[in-house]
Protein backbone atom coordinates (compact mmCIF):
# COMPACT_ATOMS: atom_id res chain seq x y z
CA UNK A 1 0.00 0.00 0.00
CA UNK A 2 2.64 2.24 0.83
CA UNK A 3 4.17 1.82 -2.46
CA UNK A 4 1.36 2.38 -4.43
CA UNK A 5 1.09 5.94 -2.25
CA UNK A 6 4.69 6.84 -3.13
CA UNK A 7 3.98 6.43 -6.57
CA UNK A 8 0.54 7.95 -6.80
CA UNK A 9 1.97 11.44 -5.39
CA UNK A 10 4.90 11.28 -8.34
CA UNK A 11 1.56 11.02 -10.58
CA UNK A 12 -0.38 13.57 -8.94
CA UNK A 13 3.06 15.53 -9.20
CA UNK A 14 3.03 14.98 -12.58
CA UNK A 15 -0.79 15.55 -13.54
CA UNK A 16 -0.43 18.64 -11.96
CA UNK A 17 2.57 19.94 -13.74
CA UNK A 18 0.68 18.91 -16.98
CA UNK A 19 -2.27 20.46 -16.07
CA UNK A 20 -0.13 23.51 -15.65
CA UNK A 21 1.79 23.48 -18.64
CA UNK A 22 -1.41 22.47 -20.62
CA UNK A 23 -3.42 25.63 -19.58
CA UNK A 24 -0.24 28.00 -20.05
CA UNK A 25 0.82 26.75 -23.27
CA UNK A 26 -3.17 26.84 -24.48
CA UNK A 27 -3.04 30.67 -23.37
CA UNK A 28 0.21 31.45 -24.55
CA UNK A 29 -0.59 30.43 -28.46
CA UNK A 30 -4.35 31.82 -28.29
CA UNK A 31 -2.37 35.24 -27.13
CA UNK A 32 0.18 34.17 -30.32
CA UNK A 33 -2.23 33.27 -32.90
CA UNK A 34 -4.68 36.53 -31.76
CA UNK A 35 -1.37 39.23 -32.39
CA UNK A 36 -1.06 37.27 -36.01
CA UNK A 37 -4.70 37.68 -37.04
CA UNK A 38 -4.80 40.92 -35.96
CA UNK A 39 -1.39 41.93 -37.94
CA UNK A 40 -3.21 40.10 -40.89
CA UNK A 41 -6.41 42.59 -40.45
CA UNK A 42 -4.05 45.61 -40.25
CA UNK A 43 -2.27 44.58 -42.97
CA UNK A 44 -5.16 43.69 -45.15
CA UNK A 45 -6.58 47.33 -44.45
CA UNK A 46 -4.15 48.47 -47.54
CA UNK A 47 -4.30 48.49 -50.92
CA UNK A 48 -3.25 44.91 -52.33
CA UNK A 49 0.41 45.16 -53.71
CA UNK A 50 1.31 48.29 -51.25
CA UNK A 51 4.98 47.62 -50.21
CA UNK A 52 4.74 47.38 -46.25
CA UNK A 53 5.59 50.59 -44.70
CA UNK A 54 9.12 50.84 -42.12
CA UNK A 55 7.09 50.75 -39.29
CA UNK A 56 4.80 47.83 -40.37
CA UNK A 57 7.81 45.49 -41.38
CA UNK A 58 9.86 46.61 -38.02
CA UNK A 59 6.17 45.10 -36.40
CA UNK A 60 6.33 41.98 -38.44
CA UNK A 61 9.78 41.09 -37.69
CA UNK A 62 9.32 41.74 -34.06
CA UNK A 63 6.12 39.81 -34.31
CA UNK A 64 8.16 36.77 -36.00
CA UNK A 65 10.89 37.24 -33.19
CA UNK A 66 8.04 36.56 -30.56
CA UNK A 67 6.69 33.31 -32.24
CA UNK A 68 10.13 32.25 -32.29
CA UNK A 69 10.95 32.82 -28.81
CA UNK A 70 7.65 31.71 -27.31
CA UNK A 71 7.66 28.16 -29.54
CA UNK A 72 11.20 28.07 -28.12
CA UNK A 73 10.28 28.16 -24.62
CA UNK A 74 7.19 25.86 -25.30
CA UNK A 75 9.30 23.46 -26.28
CA UNK A 76 11.45 23.73 -23.35
CA UNK A 77 8.88 23.55 -20.77
CA UNK A 78 7.94 20.36 -22.07
CA UNK A 79 10.99 18.63 -22.09
CA UNK A 80 10.87 19.28 -18.52
CA UNK A 81 7.68 17.95 -17.98
CA UNK A 82 9.25 14.42 -19.69
CA UNK A 83 11.86 14.55 -16.71
CA UNK A 84 8.70 14.27 -14.11
CA UNK A 85 7.00 11.86 -15.89
CA UNK A 86 10.28 9.44 -16.27
CA UNK A 87 10.49 10.06 -12.65
CA UNK A 88 6.97 8.26 -12.36
CA UNK A 89 8.08 5.35 -14.01
CA UNK A 90 11.73 5.44 -11.78
CA UNK A 91 9.76 5.32 -9.00
CA UNK A 92 7.44 2.24 -9.81
CA UNK A 93 10.83 0.41 -10.48
CA UNK A 94 12.09 1.66 -7.16
CA UNK A 95 8.79 1.05 -5.23
CA UNK A 96 7.86 -2.74 -6.99
CA UNK A 97 9.54 -5.51 -7.38
CA UNK A 98 10.53 -5.61 -11.46
CA UNK A 99 11.78 -8.97 -11.82
CA UNK A 100 9.44 -11.67 -10.41
CA UNK A 101 11.54 -14.62 -12.13
CA UNK A 102 13.14 -16.06 -9.29
CA UNK A 103 9.57 -16.54 -7.84
CA UNK A 104 8.60 -18.05 -10.78
CA UNK A 105 11.28 -20.39 -12.42
CA UNK A 106 9.12 -22.38 -14.34
CA UNK A 107 7.22 -19.39 -16.07
CA UNK A 108 8.62 -20.44 -19.67
CA UNK A 109 6.15 -23.93 -19.14
CA UNK A 110 3.26 -21.40 -19.98
CA UNK A 111 4.73 -21.03 -23.35
CA UNK A 112 5.84 -24.74 -24.19
CA UNK A 113 3.89 -26.78 -26.68
CA UNK A 114 1.80 -28.41 -24.27
CA UNK A 115 0.65 -25.67 -22.36
CA UNK A 116 0.53 -22.81 -24.61
CA UNK A 117 -3.07 -24.26 -26.31
CA UNK A 118 -4.50 -24.18 -22.38
CA UNK A 119 -3.38 -21.21 -21.98
CA UNK A 120 -4.79 -19.31 -24.93
CA UNK A 121 -8.08 -21.09 -23.95
CA UNK A 122 -8.43 -19.95 -20.82
CA UNK A 123 -8.14 -15.90 -22.02
CA UNK A 124 -10.24 -16.80 -25.32
CA UNK A 125 -12.57 -17.93 -21.87
CA UNK A 126 -12.33 -15.44 -19.87
CA UNK A 127 -12.90 -13.00 -22.82
CA UNK A 128 -16.37 -14.51 -23.69
CA UNK A 129 -17.39 -14.62 -20.02
CA UNK A 130 -16.84 -10.99 -19.64
CA UNK A 131 -19.15 -10.31 -22.58
CA UNK A 132 -16.39 -9.10 -25.26
CA UNK A 133 -17.29 -11.36 -28.18
CA UNK A 134 -16.29 -9.64 -30.97
CA UNK A 135 -12.35 -9.89 -28.96
CA UNK A 136 -12.69 -13.17 -27.87
CA UNK A 137 -13.57 -14.08 -31.98
CA UNK A 138 -11.11 -12.06 -33.30
CA UNK A 139 -8.44 -14.26 -30.72
CA UNK A 140 -9.92 -17.17 -31.71
CA UNK A 141 -9.59 -17.07 -35.36
CA UNK A 142 -6.48 -15.66 -35.73
CA UNK A 143 -4.61 -17.76 -32.69
CA UNK A 144 -6.22 -20.74 -34.15
CA UNK A 145 -8.08 -21.46 -30.78
CA UNK A 146 -10.00 -25.02 -30.78
CA UNK A 147 -13.18 -25.55 -28.80
CA UNK A 148 -13.63 -22.78 -26.90
CA UNK A 149 -17.67 -22.51 -25.67
CA UNK A 150 -18.82 -19.16 -26.98
CA UNK A 151 -22.11 -19.08 -25.93
CA UNK A 152 -21.59 -18.60 -22.11
CA UNK A 153 -23.90 -18.29 -19.32
CA UNK A 154 -21.72 -16.16 -17.49
CA UNK A 155 -21.35 -13.63 -20.54
CA UNK A 156 -25.08 -13.08 -19.77
CA UNK A 157 -25.17 -12.74 -16.25
CA UNK A 158 -21.73 -9.83 -16.69
CA UNK A 159 -24.57 -8.02 -19.18
CA UNK A 160 -27.15 -7.94 -15.88
CA UNK A 161 -24.22 -7.28 -13.56
CA UNK A 162 -22.91 -4.75 -15.73
CA UNK A 163 -26.77 -2.92 -16.31
CA UNK A 164 -27.18 -3.32 -12.75
CA UNK A 165 -23.55 -0.86 -11.86
CA UNK A 166 -25.19 1.75 -14.65
CA UNK A 167 -28.26 1.86 -12.59
CA UNK A 168 -30.72 -0.15 -15.04
CA UNK A 169 -32.02 -3.34 -13.49
CA UNK A 170 -34.26 -4.78 -15.98
CA UNK A 171 -32.45 -7.51 -17.57
CA UNK A 172 -31.58 -8.65 -13.69
CA UNK A 173 -35.20 -8.41 -13.00
CA UNK A 174 -35.88 -10.64 -15.53
CA UNK A 175 -33.26 -13.19 -15.61
CA UNK A 176 -34.76 -13.46 -11.63
CA UNK A 177 -38.37 -13.70 -12.63
CA UNK A 178 -37.38 -16.46 -14.65
CA UNK A 179 -36.29 -18.15 -11.49
CA UNK A 180 -38.51 -17.10 -8.86
CA UNK A 181 -39.23 -20.10 -7.49
CA UNK A 182 -35.41 -21.13 -7.13
CA UNK A 183 -34.41 -17.60 -5.96
CA UNK A 184 -37.52 -17.80 -3.03
CA UNK A 185 -34.33 -17.91 -0.60
CA UNK A 186 -32.38 -15.51 -1.85
CA UNK A 187 -32.28 -11.16 -1.13
CA UNK A 188 -31.83 -10.91 -4.32
CA UNK A 189 -35.25 -10.11 -5.48
CA UNK A 190 -35.63 -7.88 -3.10
CA UNK A 191 -32.79 -5.73 -4.00
CA UNK A 192 -33.77 -5.48 -7.38
CA UNK A 193 -37.14 -4.70 -7.02
CA UNK A 194 -36.39 -1.91 -4.71
CA UNK A 195 -33.47 -0.58 -6.65
CA UNK A 196 -36.22 -0.44 -9.59
CA UNK A 197 -38.79 1.40 -7.14
CA UNK A 198 -36.37 4.22 -6.52
CA UNK A 199 -35.43 4.49 -9.90
CA UNK A 200 -39.06 5.19 -11.03
CA UNK A 201 -39.16 7.57 -8.23
CA UNK A 202 -36.05 9.31 -9.52
CA UNK A 203 -37.47 9.64 -12.80
CA UNK A 204 -41.04 9.05 -13.17
CA UNK A 205 -42.25 10.48 -9.89
CA UNK A 206 -43.15 9.10 -6.29
CA UNK A 207 -46.56 7.94 -7.30
CA UNK A 208 -45.29 5.73 -10.19
CA UNK A 209 -42.57 4.33 -7.21
CA UNK A 210 -45.60 3.81 -4.84
CA UNK A 211 -47.52 2.04 -7.30
CA UNK A 212 -44.49 -0.70 -8.53
CA UNK A 213 -43.86 -0.94 -4.50
CA UNK A 214 -47.69 -2.05 -3.82
CA UNK A 215 -46.96 -4.20 -6.53
CA UNK A 216 -43.56 -5.88 -5.71
CA UNK A 217 -43.02 -5.48 -1.85
CA UNK A 218 -45.53 -7.18 -0.25
CA UNK A 219 -44.30 -10.96 -0.96
CA UNK A 220 -41.31 -10.27 0.07
CA UNK A 221 -42.54 -8.41 3.51
CA UNK A 222 -42.07 -10.89 5.52
CA UNK A 223 -38.29 -11.76 5.01
CA UNK A 224 -37.06 -8.40 4.47
CA UNK A 225 -39.77 -5.81 7.00
CA UNK A 226 -37.40 -3.46 7.86
CA UNK A 227 -35.40 -3.07 4.79
CA UNK A 228 -39.17 -2.63 3.07
CA UNK A 229 -39.51 0.21 5.77
CA UNK A 230 -36.40 1.89 4.99
CA UNK A 231 -36.97 1.55 0.86
CA UNK A 232 -40.56 3.05 1.29
CA UNK A 233 -39.36 6.13 4.02
CA UNK A 234 -36.44 6.60 1.23
CA UNK A 235 -39.13 7.54 -1.02
CA UNK A 236 -40.59 10.46 0.60
CA UNK A 237 -37.31 12.30 0.09
CA UNK A 238 -37.60 11.65 -3.89
CA UNK A 239 -39.70 14.07 -4.71
CA UNK A 240 -38.74 17.36 -6.22
CA UNK A 241 -38.63 19.87 -3.48
CA UNK A 242 -37.92 17.26 -0.33
CA UNK A 243 -35.44 18.57 2.17
CA UNK A 244 -31.57 16.94 2.32
CA UNK A 245 -32.71 13.15 3.67
CA UNK A 246 -31.26 12.21 6.97
CA UNK A 247 -27.82 10.57 6.70
CA UNK A 248 -29.09 6.68 6.85
CA UNK A 249 -30.95 7.17 4.02
CA UNK A 250 -27.99 8.44 2.02
CA UNK A 251 -27.07 4.78 1.01
CA UNK A 252 -30.74 4.26 -0.48
CA UNK A 253 -30.53 7.65 -2.32
CA UNK A 254 -27.26 6.80 -4.05
CA UNK A 255 -28.16 5.35 -7.48
CA UNK A 256 -24.22 4.39 -7.63
CA UNK A 257 -23.58 2.44 -4.58
CA UNK A 258 -27.50 0.60 -4.88
CA UNK A 259 -26.38 -0.33 -8.58
CA UNK A 260 -22.99 -1.94 -7.43
CA UNK A 261 -24.06 -3.25 -4.13
CA UNK A 262 -26.91 -5.03 -6.41
CA UNK A 263 -24.26 -6.00 -9.27
CA UNK A 264 -22.02 -8.04 -6.46
CA UNK A 265 -25.23 -9.17 -4.76
CA UNK A 266 -26.34 -10.71 -8.22
CA UNK A 267 -23.23 -12.06 -9.56
CA UNK A 268 -22.21 -14.05 -5.91
CA UNK A 269 -25.96 -15.52 -6.35
CA UNK A 270 -26.48 -16.24 -9.87
CA UNK A 271 -23.37 -17.89 -9.72
CA UNK A 272 -24.74 -19.79 -6.77
CA UNK A 273 -27.83 -20.71 -7.99
CA UNK A 274 -25.67 -22.10 -11.77
CA UNK A 275 -22.85 -23.98 -9.84
CA UNK A 276 -21.00 -21.02 -11.56
CA UNK A 277 -17.60 -20.00 -10.42
CA UNK A 278 -17.64 -16.28 -10.09
CA UNK A 279 -14.32 -15.79 -11.90
CA UNK A 280 -13.47 -16.98 -14.66
CA UNK A 281 -10.25 -19.59 -14.44
CA UNK A 282 -7.97 -16.91 -15.89
CA UNK A 283 -9.53 -14.42 -13.28
CA UNK A 284 -9.05 -16.53 -10.70
CA UNK A 285 -5.31 -18.08 -11.34
CA UNK A 286 -4.49 -13.83 -11.85
CA UNK A 287 -6.38 -12.99 -8.20
CA UNK A 288 -4.46 -15.78 -6.20
CA UNK A 289 -0.91 -15.29 -8.26
CA UNK A 290 -1.28 -11.56 -7.22
CA UNK A 291 -2.35 -12.66 -3.15
CA UNK A 292 0.74 -15.38 -3.27
CA UNK A 293 3.70 -13.44 -5.32
CA UNK A 294 4.59 -10.97 -2.72
CA UNK A 295 4.81 -14.15 0.04
CA UNK A 296 6.71 -16.08 -2.44
CA UNK A 297 8.69 -13.24 -3.21
CA UNK A 298 9.81 -12.61 0.57
CA UNK A 299 10.63 -16.13 1.32
CA UNK A 300 12.75 -16.57 -1.09
CA UNK A 301 14.59 -13.89 -0.77
CA UNK A 302 15.20 -15.49 3.08
CA UNK A 303 15.82 -18.40 1.67
CA UNK A 304 18.65 -18.48 -0.16
CA UNK A 305 20.56 -21.06 1.65
CA UNK A 306 20.79 -23.92 -1.14
CA UNK A 307 19.96 -26.32 1.66
CA UNK A 308 16.66 -24.25 1.99
CA UNK A 309 16.10 -23.67 -1.60
CA UNK A 310 16.32 -27.36 -2.28
CA UNK A 311 12.66 -27.52 -0.16
CA UNK A 312 11.38 -25.54 -2.67
CA UNK A 313 9.37 -27.72 -4.64
CA UNK A 314 8.41 -27.90 -8.66
CA UNK A 315 4.70 -28.58 -8.04
CA UNK A 316 3.86 -27.29 -4.66
CA UNK A 317 4.20 -23.85 -2.55
CA UNK A 318 6.42 -23.89 0.36
CA UNK A 319 3.97 -22.08 2.14
CA UNK A 320 0.46 -21.70 2.78
CA UNK A 321 -1.71 -18.61 1.46
CA UNK A 322 -4.36 -17.16 2.90
CA UNK A 323 -6.61 -15.87 -0.33
CA UNK A 324 -9.08 -13.99 1.31
CA UNK A 325 -12.91 -14.51 0.82
CA UNK A 326 -13.28 -13.81 -2.68
CA UNK A 327 -10.24 -16.20 -3.70
CA UNK A 328 -10.73 -18.81 -1.05
CA UNK A 329 -13.07 -21.08 -2.44
CA UNK A 330 -10.32 -22.58 -4.18
CA UNK A 331 -8.32 -25.73 -4.04
CA UNK A 332 -6.85 -27.16 -6.79
CA UNK A 333 -5.85 -30.40 -4.31
CA UNK A 334 -7.69 -32.24 -1.61
CA UNK A 335 -6.02 -31.33 1.93
CA UNK A 336 -6.46 -33.74 4.41
CA UNK A 337 -7.98 -32.71 7.57
CA UNK A 338 -6.32 -35.03 9.92
CA UNK A 339 -3.24 -35.47 8.66
CA UNK A 340 -2.54 -31.94 7.29
CA UNK A 341 -1.48 -32.87 3.26
CA UNK A 342 -2.33 -32.39 0.28
CA UNK A 343 -3.78 -35.63 -1.33
CA UNK A 344 -1.72 -37.08 -4.22
CA UNK A 345 -1.86 -40.34 -6.49
CA UNK A 346 -0.58 -42.03 -4.12
CA UNK A 347 -2.69 -40.93 -1.24
CA UNK A 348 -5.90 -39.93 -2.56
CA UNK A 349 -9.37 -38.50 -0.84
CA UNK A 350 -10.95 -41.26 0.64
CA UNK A 351 -15.04 -40.36 1.08
CA UNK A 352 -16.43 -42.17 4.21
CA UNK A 353 -19.63 -43.98 4.41
CA UNK A 354 -20.96 -41.20 6.56
CA UNK A 355 -20.01 -38.40 3.90
CA UNK A 356 -16.59 -37.19 5.52
CA UNK A 357 -13.23 -37.15 3.40
CA UNK A 358 -9.95 -38.05 4.48
CA UNK A 359 -6.85 -39.07 2.95
CA UNK A 360 -6.17 -43.09 2.26
CA UNK A 361 -3.22 -42.10 4.68
CA UNK A 362 -5.18 -41.38 7.23
CA UNK A 363 -7.72 -43.74 7.15
CA UNK A 364 -5.24 -46.54 7.03
CA UNK A 365 -4.00 -44.77 10.39
CA UNK A 366 -7.44 -44.18 11.78
CA UNK A 367 -8.33 -48.28 11.02
CA UNK A 368 -8.52 -50.63 13.77
CA UNK A 369 -8.08 -54.13 12.11
CA UNK A 370 -12.31 -54.51 10.24
CA UNK A 371 -13.35 -51.36 12.05
CA UNK A 372 -12.99 -47.52 11.50
CA UNK A 373 -14.45 -44.52 13.18
CA UNK A 374 -15.06 -41.68 11.60
CA UNK A 375 -12.68 -38.58 13.26
CA UNK A 376 -15.91 -36.33 12.51
CA UNK A 377 -18.75 -38.22 13.71
CA UNK A 378 -19.92 -40.83 15.49
CA UNK A 379 -20.71 -43.44 12.42
CA UNK A 380 -18.92 -46.16 12.77
CA UNK A 381 -17.93 -48.63 9.46
CA UNK A 382 -14.95 -51.17 7.59
CA UNK A 383 -12.19 -49.09 6.34
CA UNK A 384 -12.81 -51.36 3.10
CA UNK A 385 -16.18 -49.16 2.38
CA UNK A 386 -14.94 -45.93 2.17
CA UNK A 387 -14.43 -45.13 -1.65
CA UNK A 388 -11.81 -42.85 -3.54
CA UNK A 389 -12.99 -39.73 -5.13
CA UNK A 390 -11.82 -37.97 -7.84
CA UNK A 391 -11.60 -34.08 -8.60
CA UNK A 392 -12.45 -33.34 -12.21
ZN1 LIG B 1 -18.33 -38.99 9.52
Amino acid sequence: MEACIGVEQDLDKAISKFTSLNDHTDKVLHDIVEQVENLKKEIAKQPANTPLSQTQAMVVSELAARVKKTVFQMSTEHRELHATVSKVGKTIDRHFIVDYGSVAPRAESFCCDENRPIMEQAIAQHLYRQGLEDVGDSLVAEARIPAVERTCTFALLQRCAAALAEGDPTPALQWVEERGQELAHSPLPFTLHRMQALKLAREVGVVAAIEYARAQFPAHAARHERQLQAAVCALAWCTPDAPPAPPHYAHLLDPAALGAEAAELFIRESCALLRLAPLSPLAGGVLAGARVIPALHDIRTKMAHPHVIAAWGDDELPLEVDLGEDGGGYHSVFACPILRQQASEQNPPMRLLCGHVISRDALNKLAMGAKLKCPYCPMEQAPAEARQIYFS
